[in-house]
């Protein structure tokens, strides 16, 4: 239902345009302002010169981030009335408009409880409403002779008018939860069950990702763009990429292209062994830069290897900024993991592993699972050059029939089952969808040990 709100505020964004000149006539500007300062002398308000915040509202702040075409900011927002109705929006996605070269606006259809406050001086980052449903994001500091029922504040604006850029923008809000933030701790176990009706799973980050999604080891150039682009229009949710699949600038490029609003998605991008694991925070950048969707959803160590502990602090500190939301592992298993976890502050949210019937991770995957990791399947069909013989296994056939199913498909939909996310690789339209499409059957408990059953310790490859 929000997010019906929201896209339909952002489709009204169009029909608002014709306002423009009615907020040009309205709002003051950097340029206009200098000659305003004695007049601003003689006004009263009830704002602090030194934050800009209302004295009243201070102490209970919400933190949000906003997205400004890709780039992520943090801002509080202030607890006044009209602010807490702009936060029921949220997730909100909207076109903003620009005016004047220092502030971005977006016309509601509907009038926020404004307290038209004089301002005096507007400050980078301040976020208002003006006049009763004119959204105002300030991205220069001037004087102003006009009144605005303040909302809050991006904290850190360095990079914000760039960010702007001229023109219209593309910004998005969303809450900062501050008690999953505050749950992040070494012994935090959380219920990693999978919904089966929202089809996700919150992770012990408090995040909540998508149980079903695509993988793009082999997808390159424009097949790799026109396959994502393409799974998102299917309804695709969750992506696996990473530094070494060579592609995460086409990956970027088709989140950016799609339609689908960016905090729908789930990117999961990885730093491998070796050169990364030497430069770490490089590593790290060089991901946000390429993938250029301003925060990255997860991101894994590939595999174990040299310096891996100080690589996964250099990751939290990502974490600490907003870059980063969640942490996990890939190639991880038990002998490993709890040593892991004991020099680390952020306990990983996800193992991403090869499962597949002919090698299953019996052990492992409850192992994890006691820990509050969430398991992900890598070569979840048991990989190019395997699947062909996974998918015209005799039993697994069999069961596909009785559901009236595809194999992939009851492969697929018991690793659902058992507590495992799954990200097939596919550049074929009907095979993503056939592939995500796994929730209007169940597999009965005798076909699930059917398949237990096929389990061989067979690796389809070296780690
Ligand atoms: P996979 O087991 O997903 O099999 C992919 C093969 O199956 C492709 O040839 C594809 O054309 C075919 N296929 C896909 N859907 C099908 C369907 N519905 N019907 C028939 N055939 C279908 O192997 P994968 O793509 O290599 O692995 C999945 C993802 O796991 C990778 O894309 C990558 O993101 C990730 N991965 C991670 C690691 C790691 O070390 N972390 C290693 C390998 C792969």
């Amino acid at each position: 239902m929000r997010r019906f709100t929201a896209l339909f505020l952002a489709a009204m964004s169009a029909l608002t345009l014709s306002a423009c000149a009615n907020a040009e006539l309205k709002t003051s500007t950097a340029t206009e302002t200098g000659a305003l300062g004695n007049n601003t002398k003689q006004q009263e308000t009830s704002f602090s010169n030194d934050t800009g915040n209302p004295t009243e509202e201070a102490t209970e702040m919400d933190t949000i981030e906003i997205i400004i075409n890709g780039q992520t900011f943090r801002a509080e927002l202030y607890a006044n009335t009209a602010a807490q109705q702009f936060k029921k929006l949220f997730p909100l996605h909207l076109n903003m408009a620009d005016l004047h070269d220092n502030e971005k606006y977006f016309y509601f259809s509907d009038d926020f409880d404004t307290t038209d406050e004089e301002i005096k001086e507007i400050h980078a980052g301040d976020i208002f409403i003006y006049d009763k449903n004119c959204l105002v994001l300030f991205y220069e500091s001037f004087k102003t002779e006009y009144s605005y029922t303040p909302l809050g504040r991006i904290s850190d604006t360095s990079g914000l008018k760039k960010a702007f850029g001229t023109g219209a923008a593309d910004v998005s809000f969303s809450i900062v939860d501050t008690v999953d933030a505050d749950n992040r701790s070494q012994n935090f176990v959380n219920d990693i069950s999978f919904n089966f009706e929202t089809k996700t799973v919150i992770l012990n980050s408090g995040y909540e990702m998508p149980i079903a999604g695509i993988g793009t080891y082999s997808l390159h150039g424009d097949t790799c763009v026109d396959s994502i682009v393409s799974a998102l229009e299917q309804g695709v949710r969750l992506i696996d990429t990473a530094y070494m699949y060579g592609n995460e600038e086409e990956v970027g490029e088709a989140i950016r292209k799609s339609n689908v609003p960016r905090e729908e998605i789930f990117v999961i991008t990885k730093i491998y062994p070796g050169e990364q694991f030497q430069n770490p925070e490089k590593a790290i950048q060089d991901a946000l830069d390429k993938l250029d969707i301003g925060y990255i959803d997860m991101m894994l160590l590939h595999h174990p290897g040299d310096n891996d502990v100080n690589v996964y602090k250099s990751m939290e500190k990502f974490v600490e900024q907003g870059k980063i939301r969640s942490l996990g592992l890939s190639n991880w298993y038990i002998e490993e993991i709890d040593d892991f976890i004991a020099q680390v502050n952020i306990k990983p949210a996800l193992v991403q592993n090869e499962i597949h019937p002919y090698y299953q991770e019996q052990k492992v995957i409850p192992y994890m699972h006691d820990l509050g990791i969430v398991m992900q399947a890598w070569y979840p069909l048991g990989g190019r050059g395997h699947q062909s013989e996974l998918l015209n296994d005799k039993t697994i056939l069999e069961i596909a029939e009785k559901h009236g199913k595809s194999a992939a498909q009851v492969i697929l939909r018991r690793d659902l089952q058992n507590g495992v996310v799954v990200i097939p690789g596919s550049s074929n339209p009907a095979h993503i969808l056939e592939n995500i499409s796994l929730f209007d059957f169940e597999l009965t408990d005798e076909e699930m040990e059917k398949i237990a059953k096929l389990d061989r310790n067979e690796k389809h490859d070296w780690y």
